[in-house]
């Protein structure tokens, strides 16, 4: 070949930080963002194309060619090249891991991608008198033809196959007799359009979105700060419309969107078609198929979880974060990134604004604002001018609880119900007992394989643990002395559900959490009584916290929340204001009154009081002035570093290897340093755990720091027995 050779470097999908150079025969392009097969160990592994490197072949020995190019053109852009390096450099994570993290899951295999457009078929025109002949002699093809007469569109496979499994044949057959053509289209999502009330908007929502709209143009944050059912989403609305007007296109990120398919339905009855959606739920080709076709631009806007902060596209203009508080924007295995603070990032690169919206805006955020780094505007009151509920404590201490729950809550359950309300109880613990113990010795169910206790699930007779699944038969005597007295303590939302059914018989109780609920479909089935404003219970855990709207929820009780008061979290107190806040704000949506009942042993704790007395803003401003006195974040930066081994000794000798390279750096001094400890929860899946924090007041001292320390520690090598991570700006300590 009479083309010159050049040596590139490639990304592999490996926990390494360096890159891969194999050479590249001119017949090849070498375009940052393609995929390549490349020759690695015995076998081959795919890489992505990270830079060329023009200089002489001769200076290397020994470099491998690569085997092929998966790709015609790049599938990342120059701009998610550069997001992807700036969020491996920031998170201290390699870059190959990164990359694929950008990719959708179906590239991540050495595959040429797939066309995501689908066959389909149409009639012709056929005659009546032709169509009566077949009916008699050929009823299958007349079935499709009669089916493909009534479609507007012509019909794809999955269609054909609902009107006869054996489509094929007769399909076939009509194609040859030409009465049926072939073609190819967009496989957009099937819109189930729904009428949506005609509505202006509230002059509170009117005046965000004329002082937002003018400044499309640029990256600045948004915060909107707007109580639950204020109408947040609609504002969203209105200023996407006007950016795909411009032609631009939009990401919008949500916590959870498989079970609430509400939301799609609304985005799609209000834009049309222009709306595809990425998550968890889907198949890895249906969220290749829209990650496709945002990139093509056939789609206007794209929603999902986090993954979909990736999604390629030229003409990006505005991306939301909705529920910006949220911990699982937070990526907490693999990549550790915040999909929140990246998206940030990627507004910046592309000047671009970025809107984030909560009814409980993290601390961050609001600090944020104080910086004024952040432009906050505010959604006080509800679209139906109801208030929400105020937080009502019941004390618990003197009373003896039946199930979990307290007579004055039992009264209030009884009463709503009776006048037509709806009852949401929110139980953060799914099984039956969290506690199964030997009333004899005091054994207890302790998994074989992590520090936790086992949970009792009744239903099928386990123990099972809730970290890393394992599961054994509840056993009739104890293991240890042989009584036969087992007894369970505590109370889930299994035992929840059974004892509210045997109250209240006449009533549906339904009980939503991840033993329950498998997928959108069943969530929405069971969610039917619900929606049907009939009078119900709805037992659940934080899955029932985000987002869902049920106007005819009137009483909302919260079972156990008194552990938050004493967690070492240092954000235990911040999580659990924002979850009481959400689950309250379920209540009373519509014309009816919400009530907000919390449970408590505790309830001259400050923090109980202050959730009764005081405003969110209030309640952040305390948290603030805490954190600022102890120096923790958003007042200080923290990296962890933290090992898993085999055993905890390794693990903490790891660690004190990382923090013996941090005694040579220039500038530690300026870092305090936390550990190595043990974690928490020291052993998980049968392996030990242990974490070694840094803090600084300034990003700069830690970056610094980062700078020197991180070349050291990328020499530790991680092996089987010990494997090595590191978050910046972790959720925890
Ligand atoms: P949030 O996102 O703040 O929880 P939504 O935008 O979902 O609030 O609005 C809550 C409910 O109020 C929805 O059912 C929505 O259709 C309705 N709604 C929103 N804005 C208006 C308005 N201006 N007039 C009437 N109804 C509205
Ligand atoms: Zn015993
Ligand atoms: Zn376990």
């Amino acid at each position: 070949m009479s083309q010159p050779s050049s040596i590139c470097s490639f990304a592999l999908s490996l926990p390494v930080y360096h890159l891969f150079d194999y050479e590249l025969d001119g017949a090849n392009e070498c375009q940052a963002g393609n995929r390549f097969l490349l020759p690695f160990g015995r076998g081959q592994k795919l890489g992505i194309l990270v830079s060329c490197d023009k200089q002489q072949l001769s200076t290397h020995k020994n470099i491998k060619a690569v085997v092929k190019s998966l790709d015609d053109s790049p599938l990342l852009s120059s701009h998610l090249m550069l997001l992807a390096a700036w969020l491996a450099d920031y998170y201290c994570q390699p870059l190959g891991e990164v990359l694929f993290q950008f990719l959708p899951r179906l590239a991540r295999k050495a595959e040429i991608m797939p066309g995501t457009r689908v066959q389909f078929w149409s009639i012709n025109a056929v005659d009546d008198e032709l169509l009566l002949s077949i009916k008699s002699k050929a009823p299958r093809q007349y079935d499709i033809l009669s089916a493909l007469k009534q479609s507007e569109n012509g019909l794809d496979a999955v269609e054909l196959r609902q009107i006869h499994d054996s489509w094929h044949q007769p399909v076939k057959t009509l194609l040859d007799r030409g009465l049926v053509t072939k073609g190819w289209r967009e496989n957009l999502p099937k819109i189930v359009a729904t009428r949506l009330p005609n509505f202006d908007l509230t002059s509170d929502q009117q005046k965000i979105c004329d002082d937002i709209a003018p400044l499309l143009n640029q990256f600045l944050v948004h915060l909107i700060q707007g109580v639950t059912g204020s109408g947040k989403t609609e504002v969203y609305l209105e200023l996407m419309e006007q950016v795909i007007r411009e032609g631009k296109q939009v990401i919008y990120l949500v916590p959870e969107i498989g079970l609430t398919p509400q939301l799609l339905q609304r985005l799609q009855s209000r834009l049309g078609q222009a709306v595809v959606s990425s998550h968890s739920a889907m198949t890895s080709l249906q969220r290749y198929q829209s990650w496709d076709q945002f990139k093509r631009g056939v789609a206007q806007v794209i929603i999902g979880t986090r993954s979909a902060l990736f999604s390629e596209t030229e003409k990006l203009g505005l991306i939301i974060i909705d529920e910006e508080h949220d911990a699982s924007f937070r990526q907490q295995d693999g990549v550790r990134y915040h999909a929140r603070d990246v998206a940030i990032k990627r507004a910046q690169m592309l000047n671009i604004p970025i809107i984030l919206g909560s009814a409980t805006p993290s601390v961050e955020s609001i600090h944020n604002v104080q910086k004024t780094h952040f432009r906050l505007y505010r959604l006080d009151q509800r679209v139906s001018q109801s208030l929400p509920p105020r937080i009502e404590l019941l004390d618990c201490s003197q009373i003896p609880l039946n199930t979990g729950c307290s007579p004055q809550l039992l009264q209030a359950i009884k009463q709503h119900l009776s006048a037509q309300g709806q009852v949401l109880l929110f139980l953060n613990r799914r099984g039956f007992a969290p506690v199964v113990m030997c009333h004899e010795c005091g054994w207890q169910s302790s998994c074989y394989q992590c520090d936790a206790r086992m949970t009792l699930h009744q239903s099928v007779n386990k123990l099972i643990c809730h970290h890393c699944g394992f599961s054994v038969m509840l056993p009739h005597k104890c293991p240890d002395c042989g009584a036969r007295k087992i007894r369970h303590y505590g109370v889930g939302t299994q035992q929840l559900e059974e004892f509210l059914q045997l109250q209240f018989p006449q009533i549906d109780v339904i009980r939503i959490d991840r033993d329950s609920v498998k997928s959108a479909k069943h969530f929405e089935a069971r969610m039917q009584p619900v929606r049907d404003a009939k009078p119900c219970i709805l037992v659940g855990t934080q899955m029932l916290a985000k987002g869902h709207d049920y106007p005819h929820i009137s009483l909302v009780g919260m079972l156990d929340s008194d552990q938050a008061l004493f967690s070492s979290f240092y954000r235990a107190s911040e999580r659990l204001i924002q979850t009481v806040l959400q689950v309250s704000g379920r209540a009373g949506r519509a014309e009816k009154k919400g009530q907000a009942l919390l449970q408590t042993a505790f309830p001259k704790h400050p923090l109980m009081l202050n959730l009764c007395r005081q405003s969110y803003s209030e309640l952040v401003e305390e948290i603030l002035q805490e954190r600022k006195m102890v120096g923790f974040p958003p007042f200080s930066r923290v990296v962890t570093f933290q090992v898993d081994a085999v055993e905890l000794t390794l693990a903490m000798q790891q660690l004190d290897k990382v923090k013996s390279f941090l005694s040579e750096i220039d500038g530690a001094s300026s870092v305090k340093v936390i550990g190595p400890i043990p974690a928490l929860m020291t052993r998980r899946i049968g392996r030990y755990r242990a974490q070694l924090s840094i803090l600084a007041n300034e990003i700069k001292s830690i970056r610094s720091v980062l700078q020197q320390l991180m070349p050291k520690v990328q020499g530790l090598r991680n092996t089987q027995k010990s494997r090595l991570t590191i978050e910046v700006d972790p959720l925890d300590l």
